[in-house]
């Protein structure tokens, strides 16, 4: 989205938001995860894990340990202060990469190392050392292999940030939701805006290339005003990259966010506010709107990517690596291999006790079929690029667009005319402004698991807005 887009038609995005703001998937996967079964086990892991092809892969490690429970989350993390478990953990993890290295036909290369969470700075120098050391020792890294980690502020010392960037990690990410004091002590996360900022000026001092802020918007307490005061510290900082998310009040699977319904959570239409109040002020600053929730300077590789068209969409977010295999270790880790997806134990003690057994934690997963395959790369055309072109389609499934989905584009007409897309005859669409904003909904109608969901009704994702 450029700099035009800020002549959108708020009053009109308001009118027709009540149609477009129930819940829906984020589609960092396609079949989303509730799809996904335990028909799909160690075994057809390991098998798939045989068919690996020789490019390089990236890595994914989830690192679950926290100090203390901040109440919007819903990630999988272990709260604890216990100096064994760590060990414990880093022990189990080194007998993960070994058990999966060695199902793998070919020497295996990474591409990419994310390190995510969790807390993956509960992890002290030494510990990050010994798992970066695991992980390279089995996947000798790529030159300009692009090495990422997600950071909490409140725990990350100067001793672990030298670190990393003597194992040659480049990119930073910073959780931050909400620099209002009000909002922080809601959600259980007090984090003043001077230790963030020394942070940063610590990576950039010690050479790190990027830093990215993730934000929630959709927070107790939040209104346009208040999050006006965080985005003004956030634009002082400049971070590279900023992830702007929507709270997802998912009581379901996270039940400590139960008692934020006594709060007051802002209503739809704040939430839009806010969005859209960020939004503007994000690309009047100069970022590049990359999609759904993330924002780049125009120099940054992902708006690159997006500029080129290679953005790709995997579970970490947005991605420059297309089509490059992830393969992820630890509780809850997800691999998205060329045909399928697995997904580890999320406990700690059964992930621990499969690899014992196993060697291989799979809990659930799924095959690819070639309609899944094909519905997901529409999917993540509409996620990346806002479009899809009809030519494309056919360049790559020999078909005819138009007619291969005549159900999904009859059901994308009421979307078109509420000016969320618009559609040429031959059914090329392209998302407009508001469309990109509300880009589940575009997505959505081409989800061929999404009808049984709804109609079974147990909730499964957050609201699109
Ligand atoms: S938001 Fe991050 S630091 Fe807070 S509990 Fe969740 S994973 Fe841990």
């Amino acid at each position: 989205m450029s700099r035009e887009a800020l002549d959108l038609d708020f009053a009109h995005a308001e009118a027709v938001l009540a149609r477009y703001e129930g819940p829906g998937p984020r589609y960092t996967s396609y079949p989303t995860v509730p799809v996904w079964t335990e028909a799909y086990a160690w075994e057809r892991f390991a098998a798939d894990l045989a068919d690996v092809g020789e490019s390089p892969l990236s890595l994914y490690v989830h690192v679950p340990f926290c100090r203390s429970l901040c109440h919007f989350c819903a990630c999988n993390r272990v709260i604890t202060r216990d100096p064994a478990l760590p060990e414990r953990y880093l022990e189990e993890t080194a007998r993960e990469i070994g058990a999966i290295r060695d199902r793998m036909p070919c020497q295996p290369t990474a591409t990419q190392v994310h390190l995510g969470g969790g807390t993956p700075t509960h992890l002290s120098p030494g510990q990050l050392r010994h798992l970066f050391g695991a992980l390279v020792d089995a996947f000798p890294l790529q030159r300009g292999a692009e090495l990422s980690i997600e950071v909490d502020p409140r725990v990350t010392r100067e001793e672990q940030v030298d670190t990393l960037r003597e194992l040659g990690f480049q990119r930073i990410s910073m959780g931050v939701q909400d620099f209002d004091p009000r909002v922080q002590e809601a959600i259980h996360r007090v984090q003043p805006a001077r230790e963030t900022a020394q942070l940063v000026e610590l990576s950039r001092r010690l050479g790190f290339e990027s830093v990215n802020f993730d934000l929630i918007y959709g927070l107790p307490f939040q209104d346009e005003n208040s999050f006006a005061r965080t985005l003004d510290t956030v634009l002082a900082i400049q971070p590279e990259r900023i992830a702007l998310y929507s709270y997802a009040h998912v009581t379901w699977v996270a039940k400590q966010q139960r008692g934020f319904e006594r709060h007051h959570l802002p209503d739809a239409r704040t939430k839009l506010r806010v969005l859209w109040l960020a939004v503007c002020r994000f690309l009047a600053a100069g970022y590049v709107y990359i999609g759904m929730d993330h924002f780049a300077r125009p120099e940054d590789e992902l708006a690159r990517a997006q500029r080129e068209r290679s953005l790709r969409r995997n579970f970490m977010g947005y991605t420059t690596q297309a089509g490059v295999e992830v393969v992820g270790f630890g509780p809850s880790a997800i691999s998205a291999l060329r045909t399928s997806y697995a997904q580890n134990e999320r406990e700690l003690d059964a992930w621990e006790a499969a690899l014992r057994d196993h060697g291989l934690a799979t809990r659930r997963g799924h095959s690819l079929t070639q309609e899944d395959l094909r519905r997901r790369w529409i999917i993540e055309c509409i996620m990346c690029q806002g479009e899809l072109r009809a030519d494309d389609y056919a360049a790559r499934f020999h078909g005819n667009f138009a007619a291969d989905y005549a159900p999904e584009l009859r059901a994308l007409e009421p979307l078109a005319a509420d000016g969320l897309v618009e559609m040429d005859p031959n059914g090329t669409l392209r998302a407009t402004a508001l469309g990109r904003l509300l880009v589940r909904n575009l997505a959505m109608r081409f989800d061929a698991y999404l009808g049984e969901q709804q109609r079974v009704g147990t909730p499964r994702f957050s609201k699109a807005v």
